[in-house]
């Protein structure tokens, strides 16, 4: 088990916690894909393990629990979970004594979901819980949208911002999950600082994408294009290529380079709604062709 990076937040709660100054609960902001999730479960492994290992690897029962994902005192609450009758049976459970250690932990994924209209009543049985906490339950809320997040529960958590990894940390952290890929570094560099980007940029093939329109072999990116499954990917594809649609603008200074990029921003806008994906990807690879083919 490996953690990358967040050192000054792993002392910080180590030293909280050593102090007996642990608040019921907190909000873990900053951008996807950073490890604020996993850097909570490590926190629940730490104040339910039987050897008090703090980030480090442990096999006692239970930090093998978690790691399997059985702990009873451990939740874990996903965006797809998070619903009223979940909350409810959830709060009636923490209720009771924890079954193996002294704590209980919940871990509350996209929390800011709470804030959405059809969300009022999980809300608010949540809220009623933070109002009256208990000292063996501690809540942690994750997101990446803490604006968004209720105020109401904003005023009753601690907020711990997690910035963007390093460099080396990002590249650490997938080259040990994907050993075998040879444009880490491209990756890693284009991910912000988040190995779940940095991942998602290798898993979608994006590089080999953008090496397509450096090497000019237009029908093959088109075709790719054509295939991509998702708009999540289509997003990925068309914010990574666009850099490169202004550099060939600058080196070429043809109109319809520059006619091509505002195209580009203009689909990034629409992918953001509910649009006809098929009918995107074969508008965008149509005027790929007439731009691209005919004037580079
Ligand atoms: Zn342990």
């Amino acid at each position: 088990m490996n953690f990358y990076g967040h050192d000054k937040q792993v002392e910080l709660f180590l030293r909280t916690i050593k102090s007996n100054r642990l608040h019921h609960a907190y909000i873990f902001s900053g951008i996807k894909g950073i490890g604020k999730r996993y850097f909570a479960t490590n926190i629940a492994r730490y104040l339910c393990c039987e050897e008090r290992a703090y980030f480090s690897k442990c096999l006692c029962r239970s930090c093998r629990m978690i790691d399997e994902g059985m702990h009873p005192d451990i939740y874990q609450i996903n965006r797809e979970s998070l619903l009223a009758d979940n909350i409810r049976e959830l709060i009636s459970d923490i209720s009771m004594t924890a079954t193996v250690g002294t704590y209980k932990v919940v871990i509350i994924d996209d929390a800011d979901v709470l804030s959405a209209t059809n969300q009022v009543v999980a809300a608010n049985i949540l809220l009623k819980t933070l109002e009256e906490p208990s000292d063996s339950t501690i809540f942690f809320l994750i997101t990446d949208r803490y604006d968004e997040i209720l105020a109401t529960i904003r005023s009753r958590a601690v907020n711990i911002m997690f910035r963007p990894l390093e460099f080396h940390d990002v590249k650490d952290a997938v080259s040990s999950l994907r050993p075998d890929i040879s444009f880490i570094d491209t990756a890693v560099s284009l991910s912000y600082g988040s190995i779940g980007k940095a991942l998602d940029i290798i898993d979608s093939n994006i590089i080999n994408v953008n090496q397509l329109l450096i090497d000019k072999e237009f029908v093959k990116f088109v075709e790719y294009i054509r295939s991509v499954p998702d708009t999540k990917t289509l997003f990925m594809v068309i914010s990574n290529i666009y850099p490169y649609v202004l550099v060939l603008y600058k080196e070429t200074g043809y109109y319809e380079l520059s006619e091509l990029s505002y195209y580009m921003l203009e689909i990034l806008k629409r992918l953001n709604y509910n649009i006809n994906l098929d009918l995107i990807k074969s508008d965008f690879a149509s005027k790929i062709v007439e731009v691209l083919s005919e004037k580079i």
